[in-house]
């Protein structure tokens, strides 16, 4: 089965990522932590990315295109994988739709009065990506699940927030209307837990199988 996961900056697509990874076996491919890994290791795509993602805007659709194509082509996408953070433009699900069939859209909708505090407001994990919420570590440093060391990623600012959710409102949220003309998507609503979420797409999930 091949899955896209929609939603706002903070709505919690790479916690439910994460989940559904490695419940139904699938490949979690994320193009954002495909942009950080290459910022690490200060490839060309790397630099490149930086000076987009730094100010809350998206890398070019042909340079992001590109690098999902190649991954998806990869053997171990053969049975299905999880597209987290792509598409997020018209132009990059057209030239999906080109390469692939999808099953089903994701889409998690989360108030956008949440999404300020929770982006400003998470940890990621060094090493397994892991996020958390400051509120609820306890002064904790650490990740729970691999004992990772935590941060906070250098997007997530207020300014560099604000401007991810303007592009957000101006270029990814048409995807909703553009994955519904094509039946493909299911919401579900994330102002919850992220265990209430998971219950009511692994109930999705299980009745597509
Ligand atoms: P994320 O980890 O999904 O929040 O992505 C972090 C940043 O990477 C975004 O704010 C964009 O600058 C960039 N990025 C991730 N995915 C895409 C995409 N599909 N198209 C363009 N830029 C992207």
């Amino acid at each position: 089965m091949n899955i896209i996961l929609l939603g706002a900056p903070g709505a919690g697509k790479g916690t439910q990522a994460s989940r559904i990874s490695d419940t139904y076996k699938l490949p979690h491919i994320s193009t954002g932590d495909i942009f950080r890994e290459n910022i690490k290791n200060e490839t060309p795509i790397g630099l490149l990315a930086k000076s987009y993602i730094d100010k809350g805007q998206l890398v070019p659709d042909e340079v992001t295109c590109k690098i999902v194509e190649e991954r998806i082509a990869r053997e171990d996408c053969k049975n299905g994988y999880m597209l987290d953070g792509f598409p997020r433009t018209i132009a990059q699900a057209e030239a999906l739709d080109k390469i692939t069939k999808i099953d089903l859209v994701i889409n998690i909708d989360v108030d956008f009065s949440l999404l300020l505090d929770r982006l400003c407001g998470r940890r990621v994990c060094k090493d397994c990506g892991e996020s958390y919420h400051i509120s609820r570590l306890n002064g904790e440093t650490n990740c729970s699940r691999c004992g990772g060391e935590l941060y906070q990623r250098k997007d997530d600012n207020p300014e560099t927030v604000q401007s991810r959710l303007d592009v957000y409102n101006a270029q990814t949220s048409p995807l909703i209307e553009y994955y519904t003309a094509k039946g493909l998507l299911f919401n579900v609503g994330g102002n919850t837990t992220p265990e209430a979420v998971f219950a009511e797409v692994s109930k999705k999930l299980d009745s597509m199988k």
